[in-house]
């Protein structure tokens, strides 16, 4: 019997905190760390072995998946001092699922191959109900070869349909990228309709079910929004401060690739007002909110009737 291959998990939050356990439960064996040692615990309760330090964690690892905040800190767990990539053994396979920046993932590349390592950007969508179902969308750049070695463990944490290689290196994130910017765009003009439809007098109940069955319908106004409209749910499993941070980097991207986008940036701007008015920890619908309170008004099902 061949032992399970090595997985050495960093980043145990709201997503990676229920990755990590699909991998654990797939028959990996894994080793966790996190800065913060709350997380870690967790992880060892569900079946992992703690580690004190990203070094620590990758010593002996076939795989490494990071789940992290962001640029910064996918760089630095990376290539800093006492970094992944100089503890990892070569020939090892390094799974970067943040949501992070094409620049940051050039930099990581070129670092992977000097250390004889290889790795595939592999951010998901799918939202923290998706992370603990095991059930979500993950796209991948990189090498056809290592995609293919990641399927298993990229498997154990997402829908085997929605498993993509979408291109060379940087192509996951650049798509992770631009399905958030849609999404993001989609709630703020969903906050428009809807609160503009209240305070013309159309009962909110009315307004959805003639907009879900009419073209201008979406995914955001038939399924994401539903949490929201029913129980007052802004979805604080993925704040304020890092959907800020994607749609910037987003932004970024237009400008880098010399594409001006004028109608990204003011949702851009609108989201880090929704920010600025309920806090870095506030849901990632905040922004419907910041509406709500212009407005006066609650976008929720009437319960009179
Ligand atoms: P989070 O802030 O809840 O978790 C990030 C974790 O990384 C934290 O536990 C933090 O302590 C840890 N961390 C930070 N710096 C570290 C370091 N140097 N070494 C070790 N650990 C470190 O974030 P999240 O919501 O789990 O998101 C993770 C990534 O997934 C982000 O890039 C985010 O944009 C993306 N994402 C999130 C969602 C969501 O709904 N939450 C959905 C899709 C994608």
């Amino acid at each position: 019997m061949t032992a399970a291959p090595r997985v050495a998990f960093i980043g145990l939050g709201h997503m990676g905190g229920h990755m990590c356990a699909h991998v654990v439960a797939a028959g990996f064996e894994v080793t966790a760390f996190d800065l913060d040692a709350a997380a870690v615990a967790r992880a060892a309760a569900r079946g992992a072995s703690p580690a004190a330090s990203a070094a620590e964690c990758v010593a002996g690892a076939e795989f490494v998946v990071t789940s992290l905040p962001g640029p910064p800190q996918v760089q630095d767990v990376l290539c800093g001092p006492g970094g992944v990539l100089g503890a990892l053994t070569a020939g090892s396979l390094v799974v970067e699922m943040s949501t992070s920046s094409l620049e940051v993932g050039r930099r990581i590349q070129t670092a992977a191959a000097g250390a004889g390592v290889a790795l595939i950007d592999a951010p998901v969508a799918g939202q923290t109900i998706g992370a603990q179902a095991g059930t979500l969308a993950i796209y991948v750049g990189g090498e056809p070869e290592s995609f293919e070695r990641a399927r298993p463990l990229l498997e154990a944490m997402g829908d085997p349909d929605r498993i993509v290689r979408v291109g060379p290196a940087g192509s996951g994130y650049a798509v992770k990228l631009l399905l958030n910017l849609l999404w993001f765009v989609q709630s703020v003009a969903t906050a428009e309709a809807l609160t503009v439809g209240m305070r013309a007098g159309v009962a909110l109940d009315s307004l959805h079910a003639a907009l879900v069955a009419s073209p201008a319908n979406s995914v955001f106004l038939e399924r994401d929004v539903l949490p929201l409209l029913s129980g007052g749910d802004y979805d604080e499993g993925f704040t304020m401060k890092l959907v800020t941070k994607d749609l910037g980097l987003a932004v970024d991207l237009a400008r880098d690739v010399g594409v001006p986008v004028e109608l990204s940036s003011l949702v851009e701007q609108i989201h880090r007002r929704a920010r600025a008015a309920y806090g870095d920890q506030a849901g990632e619908m905040s922004a419907i909110r910041l509406y709500e309170d212009l407005a006066g008004l609650k976008l929720r099902w009437s319960t009179d009737d």
